[in-house]
């Protein structure tokens, strides 16, 4: 059995003379990536109330989460096949796998199973890694199995209690719960120095666009997450030329633009709006109804105070 503690989780009370025990020990192991290809979209709540916080003090979390979750941007992606690795070396415990993949809206769905496909690693020293949430049938060792850093170990799926393609990566020392960010058991918590059981540094990126595209028609936020959009080429016989955005991390009070500019060089879009709310995912599309063939031009931005956080600009030829 995977531990299911994905969802919820015991709080943890922490003594000071804990903080120090981990502080020694926090040198005695490093993690990498388990998905190198991903962005991290959730991290460990690290507020032990009703809110939840970070471990940079944001809003990249939700009440009661546990792990940090590495995201690909659509299941079109995730139907690529995106390698999920061993953060480091070790046995592997346990595993599960066949699990099928889909969006869960009651996680009554997924009771007992919220892990989904899975594995957890003993690294040694009462080091634990948890990986859940992996591809129906893609999990690739055995229990038993040793496995370097970065040995492949499965796919980046949505099983279990996920509504978004990714892994659920976790990290536990003697059993409990430890933010590999923030280096030490979950609390209540969050500063902008904290050491890091990464290996190599993970950026931390509170606000980015996930992707973008075009579509012949209003898409829907399950059609783009979907991945049915994905790389779509208008045509000139489209009876619309819609152009949608996807993002995370917006935020009240951040400015968005859009503007679109037809082969004729007439400016047909020029959106701006100023956000009343706070926004994980941010969805956002314009378009024209009239599609002539030529080169069009959009533009998407997103900007906080004086700071350009998005800023992309992409040309398309419809023929
Ligand atoms: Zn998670």
């Amino acid at each position: 059995m995977l531990s299911e503690n994905v969802f919820c989780r015991e709080r943890i009370i922490m003594l000071g003379t804990l903080l120090f025990a981990l502080i020694a020990l926090n040198s005695d192991i490093s993690f990498s990536s388990p998905c190198p290809e991903c962005f991290v979209l959730l991290y460990p709540d690290r507020d032990s109330s009703s809110g939840f916080t970070d471990y940079r003090c944001g809003n990249l979390s939700y009440d009661g989460h546990t792990g940090t979750d590495f995201a690909v941007a659509d299941e079109a992606k995730m139907r690529s096949g995106v390698t999920v690795r061993a953060a480091a070396p070790g046995r592997v415990l346990r595993i599960r796998d066949g699990v099928p993949d889909r969006k869960v809206s009651d996680l009554n769905q997924v009771k007992g199973q919220e892990c989904g496909n899975g594995l957890v690693i003993d690294h040694g020293r009462g080091w634990e890694s948890q990986y859940c949430h992996l591809r129906q049938n893609s999990v690739t060792v055995r229990p038993g199995q040793q496995v370097d850093r970065g040995t492949p170990v499965g796919l980046v799926g949505q099983s279990g209690a996920a509504s978004f393609p990714h892994v659920h990566f976790e990290v536990r020392h003697q059993g409990k719960t430890i933010d590999p960010n923030g280096g030490i058991p979950l609390n209540n918590s969050c500063s902008t120095n904290k050491t890091a059981l990464w290996q190599q540094p993970i950026a931390y990126i509170p606000t980015a666009l996930i992707h973008s595209g075009f579509s012949p028609q209003v898409p829907t936020m399950a059609e783009v997450e979907a991945g049915k959009w994905h790389n779509y080429q208008i045509k000139a016989t489209d009876p619309s030329l819609i152009f949608w955005t996807r993002s995370y991390g917006v935020k009240a009070g951040d400015r968005v633009t859009m503007t679109m500019v037809n082969p004729d060089r007439e400016q047909v879009v020029d959106y701006k709006n100023t956000l009343t709310k706070d926004n994980r995912i941010f969805f956002i599309y314009t378009g024209s109804r009239k599609v002539v063939p030529g080169t069009w031009t959009v533009t998407f931005q997103l900007d906080r105070g004086n700071q350009k956080l998005i800023d992309i600009s992409q040309t398309i030829l419809v023929k």
